[in-house]
């Protein structure tokens, strides 16, 4: 498991890569406390992925059964999104992916969610998605994600 970066872009070699990722981009804000990964119900890891990060929204297809599912609570804000199909700049629109939480102080309640994203065709690893998020417990959000 190993973080490289070449011309700009981050490179991992796991899905587990993807948190250390997430860790160095959050350090320049609300750093990230607890992570999940993706995983389909037919057990895939790997999906295509829609982001609106103005109303906060990610929709993941699974690319294995096609089963659509909004991460954490997408789907409440579903009905205003525009979504916007994310694809790597390799070509690949495929990926393996994990979703970040930070806290407030001395509470279980989410303040900022991250999505990132590991391109399995390239290793490219990167946030896809950041914004405030008020969920009330993150284990619940995060069994969502
Ligand atoms: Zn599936
Ligand atoms: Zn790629």
């Amino acid at each position: 498991m190993a973080l490289t970066t070449r011309e700009k872009h981050d490179y991992g070699d796991s899905q587990s890569d993807i948190r250390e990722c997430l860790s160095q981009y959050s350090g320049r804000g609300y750093a990230v406390h607890h992570f999940a990964d993706a995983v389909c119900k037919c057990s895939s890891r790997t999906f295509s992925l829609r982001v609106d990060n103005n109303e906060g929204v990610a929709i993941r297809t699974c690319g294995a059964c096609a089963c659509e599912h909004p991460i954490g609570d997408s789907e409440e804000y579903l009905a205003d999104a525009e979504l916007e199909e994310c694809e790597c700049p390799c070509g690949e629109s495929l990926f393996e992916v994990t979703v970040g939480v930070s806290l407030y102080e001395d509470s279980e309640d989410v303040r900022w969610l991250y999505i990132g994203c590991r391109c399995p065709h390239c290793g490219l690893t990167a946030c896809y998605g950041d914004w405030k998020n008020e969920y009330s417990g993150y284990r619940e959000l995060l069994a969502r994600v």
